[in-house]
């Protein structure tokens, strides 16, 4: 798992430890993610099914994109599609995605880079492996997260950020037991890159085997655990998640994780998800996220009128800082 990672975890800042007046949050549920197709047929596992969206706000919809070896010749993308209301953040940890949207954003992701496109009021958008890895084939692993967008942003001008791995703020937990990368959001008071419309934490945390993690988390953000690979335990009940399942915790003000420390000794890679819930209604369907059926209906005759962009006629850039011809 090559997203970005460090030589010695102890020269890193450390997340202090939550204290004894702060309150852990139990695990209210454990679901596992099932596995669906996207765009042209590339292979997900849909984080976020059979949880209820009140639990998940101010987040929408996660794919774990991958884990997949390709052979010459299998990576696959999307078709060039629409989205109004909402954001996409999209994580790639091995391999690597071309964007490119109709409001000039895009680039290469690749090996812990993070795109954090916020659509707004709407833009175009195409997600592709890039010709080179199409010939060659070989190893995918990502994600996409959608986050929604408060009724009073879902019609702000599209934006993009390019976050690359190497920006991403790299801490340590208390005892050195967990590596966290906060790639947006603020957490344990450390900035990430990615710039938030509304406050959220997101982190990816690699867990030695058999470290026992304890962490502060903001009371008034939800939170969220998807484990990308491994296993071990979440919770005060220890309870047991393994690659590809999502835990829910519950209120207070501090998380805690295990990764087993027994058998084959593996760490546990996690994402750690949370946000100010919006708590407003949502209307979603397909690339939309609106807050009535009204604005639904709206986004489709928008874009089937060409109100939410137009194909670019050149190929998104892939070293920004060249000429194109
Ligand atoms: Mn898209």
């Amino acid at each position: 798992m090559p997203a970005i990672t460090v030589d010695d975890i102890l020269v890193l800042p450390r997340v202090p430890a939550p204290d004894v007046t702060q309150t852990e949050r139990k695990v209210t549920s454990v679901t596992t993610a099932p596995r669906g197709f996207e765009g042209e047929g590339f292979p997900v596992r849909r984080a976020f099914a059979g949880v209820d969206l009140a639990r998940l706000d101010p987040f929408i919809h996660m794919d774990q994109m991958g884990e997949v070896d390709y052979g010459p010749g299998e990576p696959k993308g999307t078709p060039w599609h629409p989205h109004r209301g909402f954001e996409t953040v999209t994580y790639i940890i091995d391999g690597t995605f071309k964007h490119q949207d109709s409001n000039g954003g895009g680039g290469l992701i690749t090996n812990g880079d993070t795109q954090w496109m916020t659509a707004g009021a709407g833009l175009l958008h195409i997600e592709a492996p890039p010709e080179e890895l199409v010939v060659s084939g070989g190893l995918f692993h990502g994600f996409q997260l959608w986050v929604n967008l408060p009724s009073r942003l879902k019609m702000t001008p599209p934006r993009y950020q390019d976050i690359r791995a190497g920006q991403v703020a790299l801490l340590s937990s208390a005892d050195g037991g967990a590596l966290l990368r906060v790639i947006a959001g603020s957490f344990g008071g450390y900035d990430g890159p990615g710039v938030t419309h509304t406050p959220i934490a997101l982190v990816h945390a690699t867990v030695s085997a058999g470290a026992q993690v304890r962490l502060p988390w903001p009371a008034d953000f939800n939170a969220l655990a998807y484990v990308l690979s491994g296993q071990g335990f979440v919770g005060p009940a220890r309870r047991p998640v393994k690659m590809g399942q999502l835990a829910v915790f519950g209120p207070g003000d501090a998380i805690t994780f295990e990764a087993d420390g027994s058998g084959s000794r593996q760490d546990m890679d996690i994402l750690l998800l949370g946000g100010q819930p919006i708590r407003e209604p949502v209307a979603a369907y397909g690339p939309f996220v609106m807050n009535t059926r009204a604005e639904l209906a709206q986004a489709f005759e928008d874009y089937q009128a060409g109100r939410l962009g137009s194909i670019p006629a050149l190929p998104a850039d892939p070293h920004p800082g060249h000429d194109v011809l």
